[in-house]
């Protein structure tokens, strides 16, 4: 049977919320252990230029901002497991994990698992992705050189993806299912400024049309307005609609709402279960800011600090009392 090891904390996630949690905790010797994921350093590792980061007046690139975090973290004696967590149970004490059959139990936890790209569950979506269809422009955008690309969605992720693509394509277009965006003043004039970006409004892509051995070679799109189909020629398709939160593992064991956001008490990062706690993006419906995600990665720790506390004097207590 493999080697169970026990730790104070682990973090599950290593994005703005994993991390910060994890300099506090490290901070307070607390010796935490962070579970990477599968994408070390979260969404921000798959952004550009990140400008409203506060401390950076210059703006600094996403991955860069990660690393410095992950080293910060590291400096005061947080390790780092890759992998994601297989298998949990939090109904024991201590809590349970299984990281891809690695044991590992602990007292406390921080749930910061983040949340990835929305699909839109198409077939031919499906069919296509990586032969022109992709979810994130950092990764793929190059290999679109003077092409046309179209950007579906209308918040602020469409409109950064849609001013970093033209870049390397001819044109871009977003295509948006509504009249107006959802995106913050400040990034739509950025790309209504854009000449290489066009928009067409209260369209739905239905089906990317084209196949894997040739690539994409449009979208048929129809009009949420009157219903009526179109079609647009384009060789790159980028999905900006969203995320979904990374929960489905603790399904059944941690309350949360109808779109699989954690639910935490009041104004803390406590969850139905005490002594797991959760930030980020994991529990956010609202914000979702690489500048949130980090407060909440803090009020975590702190909140994993008290309850460490109360734990150790609840201990000496029946001891005394024994
Ligand atoms: P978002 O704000 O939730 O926007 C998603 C967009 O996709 C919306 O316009 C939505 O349309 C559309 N959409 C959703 N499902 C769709 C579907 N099935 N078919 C077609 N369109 C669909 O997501 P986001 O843009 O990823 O941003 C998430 C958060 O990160 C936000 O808080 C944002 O401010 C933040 N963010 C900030 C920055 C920055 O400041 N630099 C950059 C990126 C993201 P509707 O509008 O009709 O709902």
């Amino acid at each position: 049977m493999a080697e169970t090891k026990h730790h104070k904390v682990i973090i599950i996630g290593s994005g703005a919320a994993g991390l910060t949690a994890a300099l506090y905790t490290s901070r307070a010797n607390l010796d935490p252990l962070v579970i990477q994921g599968i994408q070390p350093g979260g969404q921000l590792t798959i952004t550009t230029e990140v400008e409203n980061f506060p401390g950076f007046p210059q703006g600094i690139q996403g991955p860069e901002l990660m690393d410095n975090m992950h080293k910060q973290a590291e400096k005061f004696g947080t390790k780092f497991l890759y992998g994601t967590v297989t298998k949990i149970n939090m109904k024991k004490r201590p809590f349970e994990l299984e990281v891809e059959g690695k044991n590992l139990t602990c007292d406390a936890l921080i749930v910061a698992s983040g949340a990835t790209a929305r699909w839109l569950n198409i077939e031919s979506e499906q069919k296509l992705m990586g032969h022109g269809v992709s979810a994130c422009a950092t990764c793929d955008g190059f290999f679109f050189k003077d092409r046309e690309i179209v950007v579906i969605g209308g918040g602020d992720s469409a409109m950064e993806e849609a001013t970093f693509l033209t870049k390397f394509a001819s044109k871009v277009t977003v295509v948006h299912r509504r009249d107006e965006l959802r995106a913050s003043p400040i990034m739509q004039e950025k790309a209504f400024k854009n000449p290489k970006i066009d928009f067409l409004w209260n369209k739905q892509v239905v089906e990317v049309l084209g196949e894997p051995d040739t690539g994409v070679k449009g979208v048929r799109m129809k009009d949420t307005a009157t219903g009526e189909e179109s079609t647009l020629e384009c060789q790159g398709v980028f999905l900006a609609i969203g995320h979904v939160p990374n929960t489905e593992i603790f399904k059944g064991q941690l309350d949360m709402d109808d779109k699989g956001y954690l639910i935490t008490e009041g104004k803390t990062t406590k969850t139905n279960i005490p002594g797991v706690f959760a930030a980020g993006d994991v529990q956010d419906t609202i914000y979702r800011q690489a500048i949130t995600a980090a407060g909440s990665g803090c009020m975590s720790a702190l909140n994993v600090q008290d309850y460490l506390e109360e734990m150790e004097f609840a201990e000496a207590k029946e001891f005394e009392e024994a």
